[in-house]
């Protein structure tokens, strides 16, 4: 017997269920499904994503409606687009042996015609974005006058989105007896306001500890510098046989550059963010669900909705902006009772944030161990001997075996394997001969000990020549910003910097200048090339390339 079917719900949905897998309930399902069928009561569950909600409320919702009568019962709102189709297409399966059953997903993004023309051939219920919603209702193209339920999905993402305005003028266009569900990951105070405004008496349901991330996710952190990040990320991808991985940024311009990174390197990555079109959108995130890619790496904002199992690992490239980012980050691993490891990497001056993190989640970091190069190298070694060990022998290989056991007879079988790993390994080999052992500079104090008064002390630095100036950047902060982030360089290694209209000097200590060199060359701000050029290392040599020569008008020119 399915397990399902003590929940109370109708046995066309228990053999929906039962064909989609699902063979016990979660414990949200088993939980929220009987009350939503029974009380008829305003609901609020504090639930994760990937914890099952969507059956949660879809399965009861589905059983609730009439399905001989034909107007809109029932409206769903969830923050994104992706969220919007990944429920319908769920509530499609649920309802799989109901014939009459119409859901319709509502959202920006695609032809409001098409749109209009889905719903007025019937829906009993509308799955849509809150921004898409209120246009229809202003159009009069949906009517919700006389709607019994309203269910509002990561109502806390909604409002993330700044989608409150639109939020309220649905609600306040439906009628005072419908019943309301809510669900959101984290319960914030703008939640509790729409609780408190258009809830009555609710009946309030926590899967877990309040925020808290779900227990298939284990939570690591790591104090790297900013240059190490890359180099780290690479560790777990190299080590990790089948990562399936997400990695978050906070930047479009960060996904950006780690995907096309990552892609440079031979991993299967891209990026989603803010600036991709909607087809883009859908094309990368085709890639990511058939597996074709096995790195993602989003914005916050961008990942909205991602909902995909499997994950194996979700990086946290920086620090999230805003405490309930990491729970949404977090939680899109360890989903449908996988297990699931969430990594942060952390500047030092992070650790105020980790400990609100930990506290607000109500989750303990780990310290990580990020795989050191030796270790990378001597996985991928023992990989491939298992996998040798399973291989069958062709036929083919087998009848030339004698002659080349022959040539092979004077090598002792640990010289044969030691030529083989050498050989087969080559790559890797180069690649992490004198890797640094990332775990070591977890320990180090990044800031230097000695505060050294102003931007002064006698570390030696190297004076760099940009064409970024106070036209482009507008200020010093600005600039001193796009010299840390982009440049990868701690703050306390930037000096005087000597702001111009159009280009500006800059002391940056000798450790860290050829780095910011490597990382601005050749790239471009706001569609120019950025030149950047080193006083020392243009030496005295005197005429130089057309660069230098304009290096040299414009230091004149400066000096006037
Ligand atoms: P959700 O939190 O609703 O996004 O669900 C996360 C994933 O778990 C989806 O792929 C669901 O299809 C799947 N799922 C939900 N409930 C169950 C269940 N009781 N058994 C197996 N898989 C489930």
């Amino acid at each position: 017997m399915n397990e399902f079917e003590s929940l109370g719900l109708s046995q066309e949905l228990v053999k929906a269920v039962d064909a989609m897998g699902f063979e016990s309930p979660t414990p949200i399902q088993s939980k929220t499904i009987p009350i939503l069928l029974e009380d008829e009561r305003d609901f609020i569950g504090l639930a994760q994503t990937g914890t099952g909600k969507t059956a949660a409320f879809g399965l009861p919702l589905i059983d609730l409606i009439d399905k001989d009568s034909s107007h809109t019962q029932a409206v769903i709102l969830a923050p994104t687009r992706e969220l919007c189709i990944q429920i319908t297409k769920e509530l499609h399966n649920f309802a799989k042996f109901l014939k009459k059953l119409r859901i319709v997903p509502v959202y920006g993004g695609a032809d409001i015609r098409n749109q209009i023309r889905d719903i007025k051939k019937g829906a009993h219920i509308i799955a849509a974005t809150p921004g898409r919603l209120r246009d229809m209702i202003n159009r009069k193209a949906v009517n919700l006058k006389e709607i019994d339920w309203v269910v509002l999905d990561e109502a806390d993402e909604m409002l993330n989105m700044g989608f409150k305005e639109e939020i309220d003028a649905i609600l306040d266009g439906t009628p005072e007896d419908k019943l309301t569900w809510l669900f959101s990951a984290t319960m914030p105070q703008n939640v509790r306001r729409i609780a408190r405004n258009y809830m009555e008496d609710p009946f309030e349901l926590k899967i877990g500890t309040l925020n808290s991330s779900n227990e298939d996710i284990e939570h690591h952190y790591t104090i790297l510098r900013p240059s190490q990040r890359y180099e780290a990320l690479r560790r777990y991808l190299d080590y990790e046989l089948n990562i399936f991985a997400l990695v978050f940024t906070r930047t479009r311009r960060d996904a950006k550059e780690v995907a096309e990174r990552l892609n440079r390197d031979g991993y299967s990555a891209d990026a989603l963010h803010g600036d991709l079109t909607q087809g883009q959108r859908d094309y990368v995130m085709s890639g990511f669900r058939s597996r074709r890619l096995k790195i993602l790496v989003a914005t916050d904002v961008a990942a909205r909705g991602i909902d995909v199992d499997e994950v194996t690992h979700v990086f946290h490239y920086n620090i999230p902006e805003d405490i309930s980012f990491y729970t949404h980050r977090a939680g899109r691993t360890g989903r449908a009772g996988n297990k699931g490891l969430s990594i942060v990497f952390t500047h030092p001056k992070d650790s105020g944030i980790l400990r609100l993190i930990e506290r607000k989640v109500k989750i303990k970091f780990a310290k990580a161990h990020i795989p050191t190069g030796e270790e990378v190298c001597e996985r991928r070694l023992h990989q491939r001997i298992t996998k040798i060990k399973e291989t069958e022998v062709s036929k083919e290989v087998a009848a030339i075996m004698p002659q080349i056991l022959a040539e092979i007879e004077d090598l002792t079988k640990e010289e044969l394997m030691e030529k083989f790993a050498t050989l087969s390994f080559t790559k890797f080999l180069k690649q992490y001969k004198r890797a640094e052992d990332l775990n070591v500079a977890q320990n180090r104090p990044q800031r230097r000990p000695e505060r050294r008064g102003g931007r002064g002390g006698n570390v030696s630095r190297q004076r760099l020549f940009m064409n970024i100036g106070s036209i482009d950047i507008g200020d010093k902060a600005g600039f001193l910003s796009l010299l840390c982030k982009d440049g990868e360089i701690p703050g306390y290694a930037v000096g005087k910097i000597d702001m111009h209209e159009k280009f500006t000097f800059v002391e940056i200590e000798e450790d860290f200048a050829e780095r910011v060199i490597r990382r601005f060359e050749n790239s471009s701000f706001q569609g120019r090339p950025i030149r950047i050029n080193s006083e020392t290392r243009r030496g005295g040599g005197g005429g130089g390339n057309r660069n230098d020569r304009r290096f040299s008008r414009r230091k004149k020119y400066s000096r006037r």
